[in-house]
């Protein structure tokens, strides 16, 4: 199941690479926060619908109410999807790219593993995957002093 996720993955980000926009734009607004060549190599695809893994075994195993759930942003590896019209959103960029670290740090299928077992056990709201994302754009949203997203990820993963 793991390694079918991983490759529907790598299946997508191949077919929306060439609308891949790299966010290497942000340096800037992240200055502090992300380094240069992190952000340069780091990529969003603004989309109608995010794309999401709909295989019958995932609905079995309860994943169903995470599939239809209707989210912003969903990132995959070095690729983050958000809705048309969240392009100027840039808390919710931020926050897809703490997970874009996330999955950097942990490897591929360890991070769907984890993922997994957090949405199941956790819910969305509360899996500590998610509140690592969501207190770092919090941080981020409140103008606060930079902190290394990095150094952040790696000690607290
Ligand atoms: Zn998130």
């Amino acid at each position: 199941m793991l390694n079918k996720i991983d490759n529907w993955i790598d299946q997508t980000l191949k077919n929306y690479s060439d609308q891949a926009v790299s966010c290497e734009k942000f340096c800037s607004q992240f200055n502090g926060f992300y380094q240069a060549d992190f952000l340069s190599n780091s990529y969003y695809v603004a989309i109608d619908q995010l794309p999401k893994p709909d295989f019958p075994e995932l609905r079995q195993a309860g994943f169903g109410s995470f599939i239809d759930m209707d989210l912003e942003g969903i990132t995959y590896k070095n690729t983050y999807f958000i809705k048309k019209g969240y392009e100027g959103d840039i808390a919710l960029h931020f926050h897809e790219l703490v997970h874009v670290l996330q999955w950097k740090n942990l490897g591929a299928v360890p991070f769907i593993q984890r993922y997994m077992e957090e949405i199941l056990r956790f819910g969305y709201q509360n899996a500590p995957l998610e509140k690592m994302a969501y207190d770092l754009q919090d941080h981020f949203s409140m103008k606060k002093e930079p902190l290394s997203v990095l150094n952040y990820v790696q000690n607290k993963i």
